[in-house]
């Protein structure tokens, strides 16, 4: 038993549909440029292979939730993704054994300070700034594999004010659900707890306090979260 001098932090937790019970996050992954127009409108190299990047667990925010607008930013961007999250993993999991590792699946925001996001790719300076603050993954309640099958295809949409404004399909995925987890294993031992923010199609852009987001994947939860006034 370990005598803790401060109270240990709070768990990060995911809800889970139709359940009482909760998904402990543990590390939230993360992939960029995983759809070819959303590469495009970022100016980026089509050939370039999908960057991997993380964001802290507490970042997360639950359906219903409100973001505050952050500090350090005036391009305060949405991005909606599928996420998978995992119930096991390991090193090195080959592509044809990816897929046993999933628990299920949520509609997901990779929430962006993009003022500072190109900054960073200019002068070649890390992420935590733009994509691993306070509030920046927002995540809807999961639904079991055992009830969406292996997801490889799906409408994926994002309203900002009941405008859509992202409007794609899973099955555009560059690097696929099964390919990632494998990638990813490669360098980062996967475990139960784990979720993976897949990328986003095109359509990003900003949002200002009182602005209303909602994320859907079809087959998924819907998830609904409102920009609230800037943190104090
Ligand atoms: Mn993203």
């Amino acid at each position: 038993m370990v005598a803790f001098a401060l109270s240990p932090p709070q768990q990060a937790y995911l809800d889970i549909t139709a359940s009482d019970d909760k998904f402990a996050v543990r590390r939230i992954y993360c992939i960029g440029k995983n759809y070819l127009a959303h590469v495009r409108e970022m100016n980026q190299d089509e050939r370039d292979p999908p960057v991997i990047f993380m964001k802290p667990s507490d970042a997360i925010v639950r359906n219903g939730g409100e973001i505050p607008y952050p500090v350090f930013t005036n391009n305060f961007h949405y991005e909606c993704e599928l996420v998978v999250a995992l119930k096991s993993g390991g090193y090195n999991i080959p592509r044809a054994e990816a897929s046993k590792h999933i628990f299920g699946y949520a509609v997901g925001l990779d929430m962006t300070r993009r003022d500072h996001q190109a900054n960073a790719l200019e002068k070649g300076l890390p992420w935590e700034v733009t994509k691993g603050f306070d509030h920046s993954a927002p995540v809807g309640p999961l639904t079991r594999v055992e009830e969406t099958g292996v997801m490889t295809s799906g409408h994926v949409r994002l309203e900002l004010n009941g405008e859509t404004r992202q409007d794609a399909d899973i099955s555009l995925l560059i690097w696929k659900i099964d390919e990632i987890i494998a990638k990813l294993s490669e360098q980062h031992k996967l475990a139960a707890g784990d979720i993976i923010m897949t990328g986003t199609p095109a359509g990003v852009g900003p949002v200002v306090t009182g602005d209303v987001l909602d994320c859907s994947v079809d087959g998924l939860e819907p998830m609904q979260v409102r920009i609230a006034d800037p943190a104090a």
